[in-house]
């Protein structure tokens, strides 16, 4: 019988910072100094700055799906699942898995990154027709969907379908939704050309939001460039504006507006995932309240970052801020996480993470770009080197990098052949069905099942 009890630490999540925690532990940890699991409802680290150029075909999905098996050093026990509840006091969490049997995972410490999913308001319809930009199924989804307006604006005779399938609009003037809407913009003007009875005239793209700027984190100068490349393709920019409601043939601004469409894309945010409610601690915006440890006060073992925490930003040295929810700060602090709990078991003191933002790049397509690496500013093609470099680098494996780079190549040398592959035609595709928001259980189920283990049937 085996009588020896290592800890057992838990990781929620294989994003960029469950990943790159995990990554560490295996590293520095000796397989008998603890039991090292992962709770993920996918085998792939997702590359999420690359998606909008999966929605636009630049990128096969594969490319960046960075496999979490790729290496025979990668020891840690894999949990095909969600965590949909965790209870703090009796140290369980409870996993939903991929076959849906729900079981309970004992744990001596918890790291807690299932990241973000995309933030909703209470706009009629609004969640019954948006597509988000947050998943790899979206991503596909989107291109489809886009290719497949082309085809049936192609094929039908009248002419007010016609116009509605070739409007599209995008909210979120975030580096998600002007990446997202510069890139399919793209797409459509290139697809075009094969379809010689469309009036490219009629196709029109809107990005919207309610804020004053696009971008607001890049300043003023770089926010004014992108919006300029976005004019001079054709995008029609509403600033000050949102959505009033959604429908399934249009939708209606928040200025009046009433837009003939059948394609909303919503990326106006994220909110930590309805995980962290289950646990039913302080928040601070949805985001789990943390100690620049990023340990949750009160509760020994538990540890939270990434978009699902609000990890207190020293480097900033204002009272109250904390790190906005990048791969940047996600990826660094899954590293932190791993050191602070190595530390913790060689009892030694945890450090605070400490990072100073390095900046930000946006791709906008073919060699347009704006981009702010250590406060400088760029654009064009120097932006789009600064750009395309930085995510390259970041990727985690050869493997995805040799992917990515024969992919932009190749897009670059032969451009797209804009194939609607129909994988998902006429599967529910609302956000729901893609970010698995209705999966979780409240505080109390969580402690119901716990306590009645065993005969608690959810
Ligand atoms: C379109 C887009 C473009 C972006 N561009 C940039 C950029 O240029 N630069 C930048 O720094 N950041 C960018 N970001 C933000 C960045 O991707 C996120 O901040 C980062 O992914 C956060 O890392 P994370 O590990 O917290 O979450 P994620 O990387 O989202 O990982 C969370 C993981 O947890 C899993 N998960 C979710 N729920 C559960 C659960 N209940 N149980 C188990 N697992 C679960 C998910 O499947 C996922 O694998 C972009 C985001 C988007 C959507």
């Amino acid at each position: 019988m085996n009588t020896v009890t290592r800890p057992r630490i838990l990781v929620v999540g294989a994003g960029f910072a469950g990943v790159e925690c995990v990554r560490r532990l295996e590293r520095k940890l000796a397989p008998g100094e603890a039991d090292v699991t992962l709770v993920t409802p996918f085998a792939y680290q997702l590359y999420l700055p690359l998606l909008p150029q999966v929605a636009s075909g630049v990128l096969t999905p594969q490319s960046i799906a960075l496999s979490l098996r790729r290496s025979k050093k990668y020891r840690t026990r894999i949990i095909p699942g969600g965590a949909i509840g965790v209870d703090l006091k009796a140290k369980v969490c409870v996993v939903r898995t991929i076959t849906d049997q729900i079981v309970n995972e004992p744990y001596d410490y918890i790291v807690l990154a299932p990241g973000s999913i995309t933030r909703t308001f209470d706009i009629p319809g609004l969640t019954d027709h948006a597509f988000g930009m947050k998943t790899l199924a979206e991503a596909a989804y989107i291109r489809d969907h886009v290719i497949s307006q082309l085809d049936l604006a192609d094929a039908s005779q009248d002419p007010a379908e016609r116009a509605s399938r070739l409007q599209f609009v995008v909210v979120g003037g975030g580096y998600a939704g002007t990446e997202t809407a510069a890139c399919l913009q793209r797409l459509t003007h290139a697809a075009v050309k094969r379809y010689p009875r469309l009036d490219p005239s009629l196709i029109k793209w809107h990005l919207i939001d309610i804020a004053p700027k696009l971008m607001p984190e890049l300043g003023d100068k770089l926010g004014r460039a992108a919006q300029e490349v976005l004019r001079r393709r054709g995008i029609d920019i509403s600033l000050g504006v949102s959505i009033e409601k959604a429908a399934a043939e249009e939708v209606t601004f928040t200025d009046g507006r009433v837009v003939p469409t059948r394609t909303l894309i919503w990326t106006a945010g994220v909110v930590a995932s309805p995980l962290i409610a289950t646990l039913g601690a302080e928040t601070v915006k949805g985001r789990l309240a943390v100690t620049a440890e990023m340990c949750l006060p009160g509760h020994d073992g538990v540890f939270a970052l990434g978009d699902s925490a609000a990890v207190p930003d020293l480097a900033k040295g204002q009272e109250g801020a904390v790190c906005p929810p990048t791969a940047q700060h996600a990826m660094r602090q899954g590293r932190h996480v791993a050191e602070n709990i190595i530390a913790t078991l060689h009892n030694q003191p945890m450090r605070p993470y400490v990072h100073k933002d390095l900046g930000l790049v946006v791709d906008l397509g073919g060699t347009d770009a704006v981009s702010k690496p250590l406060g400088i500013e760029l654009h064009g093609l120097p932006a789009q080197a600064v750009a395309r470099g930085y995510h390259w680098s970041a990727l985690r494996t050869g493997v995805a990098k040799a992917r990515v780079m024969t992919n932009w190549m190749l897009n670059a040398i032969a451009g797209d052949d804009f194939v609607r592959t129909g994988f998902q035609a006429r599967k529910p595709a609302k956000l729901k069905d893609f970010e698995y928001t209705d999966a979780y259980l409240t505080p109390e189920q969580v402690r119901e099942r716990i306590e009645g283990s065993g005969r608690a049937q959810l």
